[in-house]
């Protein structure tokens, strides 16, 4: 049995950037409902006890559990998404993820013009994702769908949703502003900084 967990804060602590109203939708139908999918797709199931980290890496790739996946990783990356942002967010990191991005990024800069192109440059439904890559550099990535580097060996830093709902309420068609907002007002480093 897969819960959803409670958002890290109050659902209109995120204004302007991103409305209460989005987050009713977002949290309140999108997340909840690959909740509700993932637990029926659940029922007797040989996967029905495991961890949902377990239930992604043993479906993905598989094509027969294409509906499983991708529910499941939905629910992880959602999660893993109100934890990636913040009130009062954004600009500058601060604590060794600076350190990290100077060191394997080439630096602030660097990294928020490859973030945004990862968020903007995804075609259709996706992440962005700050990752830790199989030789232990951080790395810019970006997924379609409910993929999650999850599946792909690699340690998720941070993320951002760049599915229409994310953000369309808010910003309609317009997902740079969104990338923007989410880059200056938004983002985590402190989840960053427990995630390295
Ligand atoms: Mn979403």
């Amino acid at each position: 049995m897969i819960t959803i967990p409670g958002l890290p804060f109050t659902k209109d602590a995120l204004e302007p950037y991103i409305s209460s109203k989005t987050l009713d939708f977002h949290y309140g139908k999108h997340h909840n409902a690959y909740v509700v999918n993932t637990n029926k797709l659940l029922e007797n199931h040989a996967l029905k006890d495991k961890t949902l980290e377990e239930i992604i890496e043993s479906t993905a790739g598989d094509s027969s559990q294409a509906g499983l996946f991708n529910n499941a990783a939905q629910v992880w990356n959602h999660t893993f998404y109100w934890n990636s942002i913040k009130p009062k967010g954004g600009g500058q990191p601060t604590g060794k993820i600076a350190d990290r991005i100077n060191k394997d990024l080439g630096g602030y800069d660097k990294f928020v013009e490859s973030f945004q192109t990862a968020g903007v440059g995804q075609f259709g439904s996706g992440w962005a994702w700050l990752v830790v890559n199989k030789n232990g550099k951080l790395e810019v990535t970006k997924t379609a769908n409910a993929d999650t580097p999850l599946a792909h060996g690699l340690k998720p830093v941070l993320t951002m949703d760049v599915w229409e709902h994310a953000y369309y309420l808010d910003y309609q068609n317009r997902r740079p502003d969104y990338v923007k907002s989410f880059m200056e007002n938004l983002l985590n480093w402190d989840f960053a900084n427990s995630n390295i």
